[in-house]
């Protein structure tokens, strides 16, 4: 096999492209190299595969860290699995080009258009079909995540069609046999080595067409459609959280019921506070004398209240010190998790003439050794 070329490299992105950049890229190799458009060219075949493949590993938000830190190494399991994901992919895509005739790129529209990754669902040959499933990928603060909020969010779906009421047809127009596949729905292809059964792209297997289709959908039944809502997200949830909205994303056709609408939550990250599930971490900085002698002091909370909290004499540099209920809710409950707040001790890096000569004094009285034993490491709170 030759040598692989870089995926980077393969779509013709820079190493920082976005998501977004990857996909533009990938959906014009696929567009111009997929075994439909070449029949029987290997050179082709073989860009496509390879762009298939760069597509998988940069598109993934686990593997493409891997990739970028460790080459093809990386992504070597994944890589293997792919022959067989790559079949797979090609059986999705030589469904949706092949029901598609001329206007494959409307499908390369609705996988990878609006923002919106659509995970098309099954398509059965005539009966109904469910509508693809929509990804809203939606950024909250961190605070917002902690104690809830309401997000308007605003996304394009397909809705059935106003005008034909998912039918396709125009008014009083009536279906006729299917002029490519004689009412089978199937038709035969054969591109390279893919020889496949597929579905008829004039019909999509249905073995009827419309004689006029409706002029509001162009026969497909569907019309996208801008759409407002207004999400609660309930406290407590964390990053990558999904809330499936059921029925939200695109139409069914054929009477089948739309997809869901998957909103996937994306937490900022906050300068002072933490969070390991439903607990806490924050910093306070601490005097020396402070941390010797023992204090009470009050630390901002994260919904901004002052919480006093007591610090023991002889609290070392490092020390946790927790706060009970001062955490984040557990969803659907009043019940909270803790804050812990770290100490800080702060040594001075100016003193006065009246803290040197102290600390002189101090010094003194302490007798520190000028000779010290070590300390075992496993002692230190690390
Ligand atoms: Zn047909
Ligand atoms: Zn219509």
């Amino acid at each position: 096999m030759a040598e692989k070329r870089d995926y980077y490299e393969v779509l013709g992105v820079e190493k920082s492209a976005s998501i977004d950049e990857i996909k533009k890229a990938y959906r014009k190799l696929a567009v111009k190299y997929h075994p439909d458009r070449n029949p029987g060219d290997k050179v082709a075949e073989e860009k496509f595969r390879e762009a298939t493949e760069a597509y998988e590993v940069l598109s993934d938000e686990k593997k493409r860290p891997l990739y970028d830190q460790y080459g093809f190494a990386g992504v070597e399991g994944a890589d293997q699995a792919g022959g067989a994901q790559y079949s797979h992919a090609f059986h999705d895509f030589s469904d949706l080009f092949g029901g598609m005739g001329g206007g494959f790129g409307d499908i390369f529209d609705n996988l990878f258009g609006g923002g919106f990754s659509g995970s098309s669902s099954s398509r059965s040959q005539n009966g109904p079909a469910e509508g693809s499933s929509l990804r809203y990928d939606l950024d909250i603060s961190f605070r917002d995540a902690v104690f809830g909020t309401k997000a308007e969010i605003r996304f394009k779906h397909n809705e059935v069609c106003d005008s034909c009421h998912g039918t396709g047809g125009a008014a009083g127009s009536s279906r006729k046999t299917c002029p490519t596949c004689q009412g089978t729905g199937q038709v035969r292809r054969s591109a390279g080595f893919f020889a496949v059964q597929q579905t008829c792209p004039t019909c999509h297997g249905t073995g009827t067409v419309i004689d006029r289709p409706c002029s509001s959908c162009h026969g497909t039944g569907v019309q996208e459609k801008s759409k407002m809502m207004m999400l609660s997200i309930p406290a407590g949830v964390d990053n990558g959280k999904r809330i499936a909205i059921p029925h939200q994303g695109d139409a069914g056709t054929n009477g089948g019921p739309a997809g869901d609408l998957i909103v996937v939550i994306h937490v900022e990250e906050d300068r002072f506070f933490e969070r390991d599930n439903q607990d806490l971490y924050c910093a306070v900085p601490l005097t020396m004398a402070q941390a010797a002698l023992g204090a009470d002091i009050s630390v901002p909370s994260l919904d901004g209240k002052q919480i006093s909290l007591k610090i023991p004499a002889g609290t070392p540099n490092g020390k946790l010190l927790r706060i009970k209920g001062e955490g984040v809710p557990f969803t659907g409950s009043t019940h909270r998790g803790d804050l812990y707040v770290k100490i800080v001790v702060q040594i001075p890096s100016k003193l006065s003439v009246q803290e040197k000569a102290l600390l002189e004094q101090y010094l003194k009285l302490e007798n520190a050794t000028t000779s010290p034993q070590l300390i075992p490491l496993s002692s230190l709170n690390r």
